[in-house]
C-alpha cells in the first residue's frame, strides 16, 4: 500500500457496470452478514461445485437491487465484495497471465465479462497517470485466474 492512498481513490466516475454483473458474491468470511442482505444461491466458476450467497438482481434489468438512480443504495454497508473489487485491478492481473492462458479464460465464458475488462483497461490506464498502479495488488486475482485457465469448465 502507498501511505492511506488506496484502490478508491482510482475513481469510477459515475460507472456503475460493477453493479451490472452476475455474480455480486456474498463472503461471510469477509464480514458479509447474509441477514442483512436480500440474495440467492447461485453457481460461480470461482466455486466449482457449490452454490454460493450472492446479491439478487432486479428482474426487468438484470441489476443488482440495491442499485438505484442515484447509486448504491446501501453505499457504506456494501458487500465485501463490492468494496474490494475493482476492474483495473482485474485488467492488471489479466496482463500478467500468458496469452494462452487470458484466451483458455475467454474461451470457458463463465469467468471475465468483456464491459468490466474493457472498462478496466482504461482505469488502469488512469491509475498508472495519477500515480496509483502500485496500489493494485495482483497477486491473489492472477493465482485465481491461473487455476481457473488451467481447469475445464464444468458444465
Ligand atoms: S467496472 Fe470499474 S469503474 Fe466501473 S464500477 Fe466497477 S470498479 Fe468502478
Ligand atoms: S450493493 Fe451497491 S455497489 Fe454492490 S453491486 Fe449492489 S448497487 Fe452495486
Amino acid at each position: 500500500m502507498d501511505g492511506d492512498r488506496d484502490q478508491n481513490a482510482i475513481p469510477c466516475d459515475g460507472c456503475i457496470e460493477c453493479c451490472k454483473s452476475e455474480q455480486v458474491i456474498l463472503r461471510p468470511e469477509a464480514g458479509d452478514d447474509l441477514s442483512t442482505f436480500d440474495f440467492e444461491y447461485i453457481e460461480s466458476a470461482l466455486y466449482p461445485g457449490r452454490k454460493v450467497p450472492a446479491l439478487k438482481r432486479d428482474p426487468q434489468t438484470g441489476n443488482c437491487v440495491y442499485l438505484m438512480a442515484d447509486g448504491c443504495a446501501i453505499h457504506g454497508r456494501a458487500p465485501a465484495i463490492c468494496r474490494r473489487f475493482h476492474c483495473a485491478r482485474t485488467f492488471k492481473a489479466l496482463g500478467r497471465l500468458s496469452r494462452a492462458q487470458r484466451d483458455r479464460l475467454w474461451a470457458r465464458g463463465d469467468v471475465l465479462e468483456e464491459a468490466i475488462v474493457e472498462r478496466g483497461r482504461d482505469r488502469h490506464r488512469l491509475a498508472k497517470a495519477l500515480g496509483l498502479d502500485n496500489v493494485l495488488d495482483t497477486d491473489m486475482q492472477v493465482a485465481a485466474f491461473e487455476a481457473l485457465a488451467a481447469a475445464p469448465r464444468r458444465r
